[in-house]
């Protein structure tokens, strides 16, 4: 199989969808590029599925459009768009096996009685599956249904591969394999893939570039290292695994601010322009609180131990500020609930954000 990518870049334009004049999707703009890897991320109800099944076909659009070059396609039925689908519930012939799974779409279209034999066997060796070509899905583990799933999609050289989900069915070691696996397939084949997911890191791992997803609307588009350094606003912050969100009020701005409220006052760094006397949200990282590191240009918060949790080599901690501020902390240092601590972050490592006009999660 070659993994025939038949466009230079699919285009998203404005695109929304709304349900009984509620916005499940507003104004997404995307372009993928040929073989790019796509996740579109985001908690549940965010439109990521909405997204996704737009672009399928499978739903049509209340707004925008979508292009393939220069060709519109959001007009055109799921199957004349040529796109490979998986699904989380793999949704396989239960009465055929696996060969026949794969060979199916193929089938389907009428193809030389060889050729199908020849990329039906391809595309169960590419997905490891040769010792089980013979079983039926019912015989399978869920991993090994997963890999059906996705040969009999890539088995038909689409131009685009949509994957909501695919993983979440599976235990926690199969989707780290499956991961893998997926990462693998998409190199070797170079197939354009848009994969949704609500797992950050499973995203942050996988994708060339993310769309992060927020009541329907995008928050950010980048790549794992844009999102995992600058995000966009607090709310991707807060997605991206800032743990730390401190609802706080800026002292002196400028590009390094100092911030304050709460018994604090620290130097933290701006991401979004902010003014003397603003709210704020200042996020920070779990394994960026440093326990008893040494006073940052006195960016220091003094906390009791509360709750630590053995993580391997090193402890969750929680613990809580003599004004109420709830600290979560990853460290290697041994501490144990009741210590008195002081932990130091670097301004760097603070990033503030204009707070907008919603609360903070309790
Ligand atoms: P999840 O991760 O839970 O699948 P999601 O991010 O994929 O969530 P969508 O399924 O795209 O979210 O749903 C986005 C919003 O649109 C939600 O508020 C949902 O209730 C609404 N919605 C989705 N499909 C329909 C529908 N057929 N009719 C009415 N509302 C819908």
């Amino acid at each position: 199989m070659t993994g025939t990518a038949t466009f230079d870049q699919l285009r998203l334009d404005g695109v929304g969808r709304s349900f009984g004049g509620h916005d499940a999707l507003r104004d997404l703009d995307l372009s993928v590029r040929a073989g790019e890897f796509i996740a579109l991320l985001g908690p549940s109800g965010c439109g990521k599925s909405t997204a996704l099944n737009c672009l399928a076909g499978l739903l049509p659009l209340t707004a925008g459009s979508i292009w393939q070059d220069d060709r519109r396609i959001d007009t055109l039925p799921p199957e004349r768009r040529g796109f490979g689908m998986v699904f989380q519930n793999y949704a396989l012939f239960p009465h055929l096996t696996v060969r026949g799974n794969i060979a199916f779409g193929l089938q389907m279209r009428r193809l030389p009685k060889a050729e199908i034999a020849q990329r039906t066997a391809d595309a169960i060796k590419l997905v490891q599956l040769e010792e089980h070509a013979g079983k039926l899905p019912g015989q399978l583990s869920g991993g090994q249904q997963q890999r059906v799933a996705i040969a009999r999609a890539v088995v038909l050289e689409p131009s685009l591969v949509l994957m909501d989900e695919p993983l979440s069915n599976l235990d926690a070691k199969l989707r780290l394999e499956m991961r893998t696996e997926i990462r693998r397939l998409h190199q070797s084949l170079g197939l354009t893939t848009v994969y949704v997911t609500h797992d950050q890191e499973e995203a942050l791992s996988m994708a060339d570039r993310l769309v992060v997803l927020r009541k329907g609307q995008v928050q950010q588009i980048g790549t794992p290292e844009e999102l995992h350094t600058r995000p966009a606003n607090w709310h991707v912050a807060d997605f991206m695994g800032f743990r730390n969100l401190l609802q706080l009020t800026v002292a002196e701005e400028g590009r390094q601010v100092v911030v304050e409220g709460n018994g604090v006052r620290l130097a933290a760094t701006a991401m979004t322009p902010v003014r003397q006397g603003d709210q704020v949200v200042a996020a920070v990282r779990p394994e960026d609180l440093v326990i008893a590191g040494p006073a940052q240009d006195g960016n220091v918060l003094r906390a009791e131990v509360e709750v630590v949790e053995y993580q391997g080599r090193e402890l969750a901690v929680e613990a809580i500020t003599e004004h109420g501020l709830r600290l979560h902390i990853r460290t290697p240092d041994r501490v144990a609930a009741g210590d008195a601590v002081s932990v130091s972050v670097a301004p760097d490592r603070l990033l503030v954000f204009d707070r907008g006009d919603e609360a903070l999660p309790a």
